[in-house]
């Protein structure tokens, strides 16, 4: 691999107080004031206009011109993610095992930044850039789903949400849909059975029927809660199950909802067979997030593999069960890749990041942003080169 310049190390170095101070900073979801206060402050260093919507997503806009490049990320991070308390040992960054590290997306945010900064004190050639930092992303992306495409002048754009190592690359991500399933049943004493329907058997029945974990390799199901029943000498009135279903296409998503409302129609079917009982079952799911599938063709992802080889990267092209901002932004029609921020075992309190990828990945950002600079054609198409 070509290494970077001494010099550009050096500069992100320089800026690891402000990568702390993202990291220290208490970020639950529906708490990021305080960290877009943190970024906002330094979004104005970049000669910014920044704005924040509604919900409390921060956008910035660097540059004037047609065609933008969105750069985002998001603020909020999993509990426990109070008090986090940095430690160094060598180049590896973690918490002090109390809290999560909050480098997803804390590392992601530093690296463009930090790459925009670099940009901006070299006078490196650059397309204009909308910065994007969510609210919510850890809650089922609450703040994108809000997010006013309006806002935003870019038609493609990049997060960097994946929790990976320098050249990881998303190309397609989950529809996700979540499921609840109400079954009413008759209440009555356990001595005397036959006068009831019991709607925990009924659920019962539904979990052992209903197709679920890994269905196949782009269909899974998960039935994560259930709760019913208020006594053990009482026939239940009422249970429901919760669960959740992601699908490369939506298609196969509905498909498993329709196949899960026959399975509840059989059970209603024979738990009233007596006649003397209407039970009822209600099936009712949400989605949750939009999926995606980016042609590895893209000129977008060509110019990214083509940076990444120059600097002696590979590209590794992903296609991901894991749900980001990057699926609901293309469904708003700003085509979004995920790439790597470098942080390790997130969501657990043994997160962590090593420095030397922090660099790397903010090297690659700045060799992309001023290809995507020098080559402007590339924001302007969106048709796949084949
Ligand atoms: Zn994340």
């Amino acid at each position: 691999m070509k290494a970077y310049p001494k010099s550009f190390a050096d500069f992100v170095e320089s800026r690891y107080p402000f990568f702390v101070k993202i990291l220290e900073t208490d970020n639950p979801p529906g708490e990021e004031e305080k960290l877009a206060e943190v970024l906002r402050r330094d979004m104005l260093e970049l000669d910014a206009k920044t704005r924040k919507d509604a919900v409390g997503n921060l956008m910035g806009y660097i540059g004037e011109g047609k065609h933008a490049f969105m750069l985002g990320g998001h603020m909020d991070s999993v509990m426990p993610c109070k008090d986090v308390k940095v430690i160094r040992k060598g180049n590896v960054v973690k918490s002090d095992g109390l809290t999560v590290l909050t480098a997803d997306d804390g590392a992601g945010i530093f690296e463009i930044l930090t790459a925009l900064r670099y940009i901006k004190e070299k006078a490196i050639p650059c397309p204009p850039i909308d910065l994007l930092f969510t609210v919510g992303e850890e809650l089922g992306g609450l703040g994108v789903r809000k997010l006013r495409k309006t806002h935003l002048r870019a038609k493609q754009g990049m997060l960097l949400d994946r929790a990976d190592e320098p050249g990881v690359l998303v190309v397609a991500g989950p529809f996700k849909r979540n499921f609840r399933v109400l079954f009413k049943g008759t209440a009555a004493h356990a001595f005397e059975a036959e006068k009831g329907v019991s709607a925990v058997h009924m659920a019962a029945a539904a979990i052992a029927q209903f197709p679920q974990g890994k269905i196949h390799r782009g269909l899974y199901a998960n039935i994560g809660k259930i709760e019913g029943g208020v006594a053990v000498n009482q026939v239940a009135e009422q249970a429901v199950i919760e669960g959740e279903v992601r699908a490369f296409t939506s298609l196969e998503a509905e498909e498993l909802m329709k196949q899960y409302q026959r399975i509840i129609d059989s059970i209603l079917y024979k738990f009233s067979a007596s006649g003397e009982f209407a039970p009822e079952a209600h099936l009712e799911y949400t989605s949750r997030r939009e999926g995606y599938h980016h042609d590895p063709c893209m000129p977008l992802i060509q110019a990214l593999c083509a940076v990444q080889k120059n600097i002696g990267l590979g590209t590794k092209m992903q296609v991901t069960r894991a749900c980001s901002d990057a699926g609901d932004l293309t469904n708003k029609g700003i085509a979004t890749l995920n790439y790597a921020n470098g942080a390790r075992r997130v969501h657990t309190r043994e997160e962590w990041v090593d420095m030397c990828d922090v660099i790397l990945i903010t090297w690659v950002l700045v060799n992309f942003l001023q290809y995507l600079g020098e080559n402007p054609d590339i924001l302007m198409s969106m048709e796949p080169q084949k």
